[in-house]
This record gives structure tokens, C-alpha cells and sequence, in this order.
């Protein structure tokens, strides 16, 4: 350990959950619902099995390194130019990237408490130095971040809406706020459910938008979650051509396989399957909230495909029996969120086990 850098050192593995046949095993149960990693209750596209069959026969050969066709489409639907393109192994390959090119040793990056913990993990790898703003109504206070920002900042994350908590910016503030960021720090507005959020609502912000006013903007997105390929790993950041150059300086050759590619653009393609995800995700909030309601329980108000719902104590006993009745949820205790779980909205029967579930161990 010693050998490592020091940034390095003071990290411990990410823990994720046990797989599904190891948890039926343990508990000798035959199916086990898993509300616990914000993933597409309906499966994949339909278009997306035909392309990654496709695909599977080209796997002795490379992929394409630049992924071309994918950046094309991606440049397509969001106005963008394809040279503002980055494409990453799931989103979390982009922020990497991101902290790797931007984070120098012992210099700062501001992120809010109860942010998305893939952030002080990749400031402390490159062993920079975390400046966390304390949350307002559990999500970003703006304001706390632009006044936290100290000369030797370089890197700044936002995201929205926010993992665990669901909250969001509205768009009004987020200007405000990008008008006070100086030029020289580099600011990331993570944006892995922006499709889940409600384009009915005025105040909703769409960072690509906002691209062209700010060239030290970096706006990340992934096909992890309303896209419905988590197990591929897709992600992708836009940016300034300039900004897209350096990430693409440390970006790993080939970081994005030739299935995922595929995939990704045949679900890009699929509108009637991001549509039918949104409503979905939309009756399963109303559905959950109001189950929530019924038994008492609080939740901050959330534009995600999660919500984080409070408890009386902490939840570590709790999140316990409810694996015991068949449904995993998410602990957020590293979260700074000791008495919260995060659940997933799932399939309306899926949602009904969670609440009978909640029911019968509350
Ligand atoms: N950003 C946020 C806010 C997330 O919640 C997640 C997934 N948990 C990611 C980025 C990374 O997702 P992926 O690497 O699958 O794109």
C-alpha cells in the first residue's frame, strides 16, 4: 500500500452489491426484487438484442477506437459537433477522465455533501484536495459552492439531478451561478438522468444548452439508466472541441466496446423505448410516493428513477429485513445519509413488493 501514491492509499474498493444468485442462495429465496442501482426496470430495447447479436460476430477485431458512428448520431440529436464528444466506459470512465486531466496534486475540487461518491473518490486518486459545500434542502446550495471555490480550485461538480437524493438546480440559479465561476475552473454537470427529468417543467436545466455560453463546461451523460445498458458501459461527456481534445489525450484506446457501441445506437434510435421508460418511471414515482405517504414515510421530493426515503433511526437494521422479504435496496450511510435508503422505482409489481414489503417489517 505504501508503494501507492498517497491519494491512492487513503481509498478503499468500491463495495458493490452481492450478485442476485448469491443473495437467492444465502436467503433461500426464489426471486428477489433489486430496487438498488437505479437501472431500467424494462430490460434493454428490443433493437438493442439485434445490433449487440450483430455485433457479437465482429469480437475478434477492435472496436472502433473514436467510436465515429455513435459520436455522429450523439452530435445529431444534440446539436453539438461530433468533435465535442467524448466517449467513455459508462459515465464514470468520463469523470475519471475528467479528475485525471483537470485535478493536478494537492490542488482543490468543490462538490455538495450528499453528492455522488464517484466524485471524492476520483479527486482522491489523483490526490487532490476535496472542498465539500454542506447541502441546502439535501441538494446543491449554489451560492455555498461559488463562494467555496479558493485560487487553487480547478475543478468543480454538479450533479443534477443528484444521486442519492434526486434533488435538482433550477436553471435560473445554475446561470447565475456559471456567471460566477471563474473562467479557469472547470465545471462538470453530471447529467446521468437528465432524461428522467420532467420537460414539462420550465425551470428544468439542459446542459448541452448552456454549452455555448460557457467553454469551461462539461456536461456528462450515460446509457446506463433511461437507456436501459448499464451492463455495457456507455457514457459519454460534450464539451468545447478543445476541452474534448484534452480528454481524449487520456482516454484509453478502444475504452468502449464494439457491443456498446452498437447498442447505444440502436437505442438512441429507439424513441418509443425511452418514451415507454419515462412513463414508466413516471407512474412507478406516483405510485411509490403515494405507497410512501400511506405509511407515514418522508422522501425528498426526487426527478430521478429513485427516491430517498427517510426512517425514524438508522437504516442499516432495516435495509436487513427488507433483503430478508426478497428486495434490495440501497443503504446511503457513506452518503452522510445514515437514516435514508434509496430505493429504485421499478415495475409497478416490483414497487407493490417493496411497499408490502416496507409494511410488513416497519
Ligand atoms: N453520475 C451519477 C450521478 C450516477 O448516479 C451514476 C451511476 N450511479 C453515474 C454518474 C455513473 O454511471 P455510469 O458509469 O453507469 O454511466
Amino acid at each position: 500500500i505504501a508503494l501507492a501514491n498517497q491519494g491512492v492509499q487513503g481509498l478503499s474498493p468500491y463495495q458493490a452489491g452481492k450478485p442476485i444468485e448469491e443473495l437467492q442462495r444465502e436467503l433461500g429465496l426464489k426471486h428477489i426484487v433489486k430496487l438498488a442501482s437505479n437501472e431500467n426496470p424494462l430490460g434493454p430495447s428490443p433493437n438493442v438484442l439485434a445490433a449487440v447479436d450483430k455485433a457479437a460476430a465482429e469480437i475478434a477485431r477492435y472496436p472502433d477506437s473514436n467510436g465515429f458512428e455513435l459520436k455522429a448520431a450523439l452530435a445529431n440529436k444534440l446539436g453539438v459537433a461530433a468533435e465535442q464528444i467524448t466517449l467513455g466506459n459508462g459515465s464514470n470512465d468520463v469523470l475519471e477522465l475528467i479528475t485525471r486531466a483537470y485535478i493536478e496534486p494537492g490542488k482543490s475540487a468543490v462538490y455538495s455533501q450528499h453528492a455522488f461518491i464517484v466524485y471524492p473518490l476520483a479527486i482522491q486518486a489523483c490526490s487532490g484536495r476535496s472542498i465539500v459545500t454542506k447541502a441546502k434542502d439535501w441538494g446543491h446550495d449554489l451560492n455555498a459552492m461559488a463562494d467555496a471555490i479558493a485560487d487553487d480550485t480547478q475543478l468543480l461538480f454538479i450533479a443534477n439531478p443528484n444521486n442519492p437524493t434526486g434533488t435538482v438546480v433550477d436553471e435560473a440559479s445554475l446561470v447565475n451561478f456559471l456567471d460566477k465561476v471563474p473562467a479557469n475552473v472547470v465545471v462538470v454537470l453530471d447529467e446521468a438522468y437528465f432524461e428522467y427529468v420532467e420537460a414539462s417543467d420550465d425551470d428544468s436545466v439542459d446542459g448541452v444548452a448552456l454549452l455555448k455560453h460557457y467553454p469551461n463546461l462539461i456536461v456528462t451523460r450515460t446509457f446506463s439508466k433511461a437507456y436501459g445498458l448499464a451492463a455495457l458501459r456507455v457514457g459519454y461527456a460534450i464539451a468545447s472541441p478543445e476541452i474534448t481534445d484534452v480528454l481524449n489525450r487520456v482516454r484509453a484506446p478502444f475504452n468502449v466496446n464494439s457491443m456498446a457501441l452498437a447498442a447505444a445506437q440502436a437505442v438512441l434510435a429507439d424513441d418509443e423505448y425511452l418514451q415507454q421508460g419515462r412513463q414508466v418511471n413516471a407512474e412507478g414515482m406516483k405510485q411509490l410516493t403515494q405507497g410512501f405517504d400511506t405509511l407515514g414515510l418522508t422522501y425528498i421530493p426526487s426527478a430521478g428513477n429513485f427516491i430517498a426515503v427517510e426512517f425514524a433511526t438508522d437504516t442499516a437494521e432495516l435495509y436487513q429485513k427488507l433483503l430478508k422479504e426478497g428486495v434490495i435496496v440501497r443503504p446511503v450511510g457513506i452518503y452522510e445519509m445514515p437514516n435514508h435508503l434509496r430505493v429504485s422505482i421499478g415495475l409497478e409489481a416490483e414497487n407493490t413488493a417493496l411497499l408490502d414489503a416496507l409494511k410488513k417489517v416497519l
